[in-house]
């Protein structure tokens, strides 16, 4: 049978309808409706407590519906099991068998399935090279370092093979520089494996760098869910612009006299800044052609050149770059070009291009 829209080879992935998941009065989860594709990676992007987790239990098979339906590859999965689904764990604290090694705890599914011998050493060894931990076969999980361990925990996840791979916050407990090199990681394991999974994280960057698919959450609600190319582009709405990392959003007003200098109109609506934005230049800039201008209040050094928050008569206290060779001061007077690719209109229509 020739594939279809939303089908690889007749599976269809996950369908999840008007999920509910309520514990007492508290609805942690409310009329949530999202699916996932075959091979693609799914985060689920939200504040802490707004219901990521219990969604991803939901899924699971650890928390009971309150209403709505999940459905994987076209099968209902009410009154399945959670160790009949097929689906596979990974959590924040990876959860190693501390008496086994690595090579025994990346081995452990394959057993449960009757793999063994040679089938499984090979397979084990190939796991490890997956997540770049060769020679750490005979490690007992204890002499790890937290992020070797999450790759002990992905490649056991992995070994299962499962149709649907559930992570949830797997790198939020290690520190920054290591979860950006990680992620990059998890990636690489999930692409190469072509695995189905759900990333649960309130990490945006950790969701742009594991992710194809971005779910955003708040208050139990989907606020938006898109890839994640498109939800960055065009956040829902500010609340979620500002979780995606936008520096600032202007009200409509002052939303108008911003895009005043672009060649588009706005009308009633907020926009988002991304931090690249603003581009501020001195006004002894010889080629200076009466634009916006503002007041430096505050200058930072970053990897990038300089960061500078800027008041703008009319608008506010607005962040801004300027380049490495630029050198600006606090109370200087400056002169603001807008990048119409760094500013998002919220909301749809009521803008035009000029
Ligand atoms: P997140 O993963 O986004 O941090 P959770 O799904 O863990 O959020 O929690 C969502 C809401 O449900 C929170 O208000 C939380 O306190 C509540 N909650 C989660 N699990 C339980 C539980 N077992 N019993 C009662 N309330 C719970």
């Amino acid at each position: 049978m020739a594939a279809t829209a939303g089908q690889v080879g007749g599976r269809s992935g996950l369908d999840v309808r008007s999920v509910t998941v309520s514990f007492g009065p508290t609805t942690a989860v409310d009329d949530v409706s999202v699916t996932l594709q075959p091979g693609r990676v799914l985060a689920v992007l939200g504040p802490s407590g707004c219901g990521k987790s219990t969604l991803l239990r939901a899924v699971a098979g650890l928390e009971e519906l309150a209403g709505g339906s999940i459905h994987f590859d076209g099968e209902d999965l009410a009154g399945v099991p959670t160790h009949r689904r097929g689906f596979a764990m990974m959590f924040q604290d990876g959860q190693l068998f501390p008496h086994l090694d690595v090579a025994g705890n990346i081995g452990y599914p394959l057993s449960l399935k009757g793999i063994r011998g040679s089938a499984r050493d090979e397979e084990v060894a190939r796991l490890l090279a997956l997540v770049d931990l060769q020679g750490y076969a005979v490690r007992r999980p204890g002499t790890l370092s937290g992020g070797e361990q999450q790759r002990v925990a992905l490649a056991r996840a992995l070994a299962a093979r499962p149709r649907l791979l559930l992570l949830d916050e797997p790198l939020s407990a290690l520190d920054r520089s290591l979860r950006e090199r990680l992620a990059a990681d998890v990636r690489t394991a999930l692409t190469v494996t072509h695995a189905t999974a759900i990333l649960v994280t309130h990490d945006h960057d950790e969701a742009f760098a594991v992710a194809d698919d971005l779910a955003i959450m708040r208050a139990g609600r989907l606020i938006q869910h898109g890839t994640v190319l498109d939800v960055f582009r065009q956040p829902a709405d500010a609340q979620t612009a500002q979780f995606l990392g936008y520096s600032t959003v202007l009200a409509p007003p002052e939303a108008e006299r911003l895009t005043a200098y672009l060649p588009v109109v706005v009308r009633g609506h907020s926009v988002a800044l991304r931090r690249a934005a603003l581009q501020a230049a001195p006004i002894a800039d010889p080629d200076y052609r009466r634009g916006l201008e503002g007041t430096v209040d505050r200058v930072s050094a970053a990897r990038d050149g300089w960061h500078l928050e800027v008041l703008i008569e009319g608008i506010g206290r607005v962040p801004a770059i300027a380049a490495a060779d630029v050198v600006t001061r606090v109370g200087d007077r400056v002169t603001l070009e807008v990048k119409r690719s760094d500013v998002v209109i919220l909301g749809e229509g009521g803008q035009r291009e000029r």
